[in-house]
């Protein structure tokens, strides 16, 4: 392999054992559900394809993304594993999702009615359907036993679809306490029965999340939806504490010292000059900044790590760049991980996501597209990708 599919000196590295590690404990914990891997927003920053790919190895048997634009992009890089799209596409363009075999969320009668219109245009038939019940997450689904009713009748005398699976969101299971858990879960189930009532069977029913999925929820599901803890962070801090396995973080931030230099007394570092030295300071540059998703609310607050030591961010945090104060002299190329561990010291994705006063799904995401992305496979880097270079 070519190392260098990039030029600049910061990248994340995803760890594609650990992602097959998280899916394995998952099997083990849960051996009678099929496993939906969720690479939605580039698998969480991850990398969708790699992330994907890894997914399938390891024992996912299903792939759920957000958008009909990610469901084709992964057929376009030749993933075959069935893939759900849990977002509302517009009907109009239900012959693309029919022609490369993507399931599609539908909560609308008005939708079916619609949609049926293009896909009389296709031989693709019929389109695979994940109906989505609202259980007490308030943003999408059907929410109204007579609405149940009426659109499962459309379906069911249109050849042109196909009832593949029914679900729900939950809004709380990353809570322990939660009544309305156990309140969203009820409504699923007893929408179930009624369907069944109504002889109606789909083959795949899912309702579990990470956090649902990690306390085993009850019911009769066949399929979980596997997102953040598959990339090894904990869906809450409260779940964190109790977790029936470890899960194993895949994402790792690095940059290397590109400058490094002596500050005396009185000298002010970056924009606002808001950081002022008090003695003779070493401090160095990384060539990283909010442009990368490294964003100006973690200076101050955030650290890194270089040879194994904590050391702070600094001053403003630039659009390219953000000033870190060193111990002493450093060369040039030391590399500065700013999430991930060196030695036996760690930065956790959730202490980063503390310090900007969000959740840990967010970091990732926010890497940007700029960060190129560097995957280790069996212990060694299999491949890299940079976006901005199309590799
Ligand atoms: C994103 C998403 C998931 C995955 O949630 P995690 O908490 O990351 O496991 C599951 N289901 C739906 C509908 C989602 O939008």
């Amino acid at each position: 392999m070519d190392k260098h599919h990039f030029y600049r000196d910061t990248w994340a590295e995803i760890d594609l054992d650990k992602i097959s590690q998280n899916i394995k404990s998952f099997k083990k914990h849960l051996p009678d559900k099929k496993i939906m891997a969720v690479v939605k927003a580039n698998g969480y920053g991850h990398g969708a394809y790699q992330i994907a790919r890894e997914a399938l190895e390891s024992g996912a048997e299903w792939l759920a993304v957000a958008l009909l634009d990610e469901a084709l992009a992964l057929r376009k890089q030749g993933i075959t594993a069935p893939i759900l799209v849990m977002n509302r596409v517009r009907p109009e363009y239900v012959n693309l999702a029919a022609e490369n075999e993507i399931s599609i969320t539908v909560f609308q009668k008005d939708w079916l009615v619609e949609a049926e219109t293009y896909l009389m245009d296709t031989s693709y038939q019929p389109l695979n359907i994940h109906l989505k019940i609202d259980t007490g997450m308030g943003r999408v689904g059907v929410n109204d036993e007579n609405e149940l009713y009426a659109i499962t009748q459309y379906m069911n005398q249109s050849a042109l679809f196909h009832l593949e699976g029914v679900f729900t969101h939950f809004a709380t299971a990353d809570e322990w306490e939660s009544a309305l858990f156990e309140k969203q879960r009820k409504k699923f189930i007893k929408y179930i029965n009624l369907l069944q009532e109504w002889g109606i069977k789909p083959s795949l029913i899912h309702s579990a999340n990470s956090a649902a999925a990690l306390r085993k929820v009850e019911g009769p599901f066949n399929l979980v939806r596997l997102g953040i803890s598959m990339y090894g962070l904990a869906p809450s801090g409260e779940l964190k504490k109790d977790l029936p396995f470890s899960l194993e973080e895949a994402f790792s931030l690095h940059s290397q010292l590109i400058h490094v230099k002596k500050l005396m007394p009185g000298d002010t570092v970056s924009y606002g000059a808001t950081y002022t030295a008090k003695g003779e300071e070493w401090v160095g540059t990384l060539p990283i900044g909010y442009a990368d998703g490294w964003q100006r609310r973690l200076s101050p607050g955030a650290f890194v790590l270089i040879n194994g030591e904590r050391m702070p961010i600094i001053g403003r945090i630039c659009m390219d760049q953000c000033i870190v104060r060193l111990p002493e002299k450093m060369s040039v190329g030391e590399v500065a991980t700013l999430i991930g561990g060196q030695k036996d010291k760690r930065i956790e994705m959730d202490e980063i996501a503390g310090i900007a006063k969000t959740i840990n799904y967010e970091i990732p995401c926010l890497i940007s597209a700029r960060v190129p992305r560097v995957y280790v496979k069996n212990g060694r880097i299999s491949e890299n990708m940079n976006v901005i270079l199309n590799f």
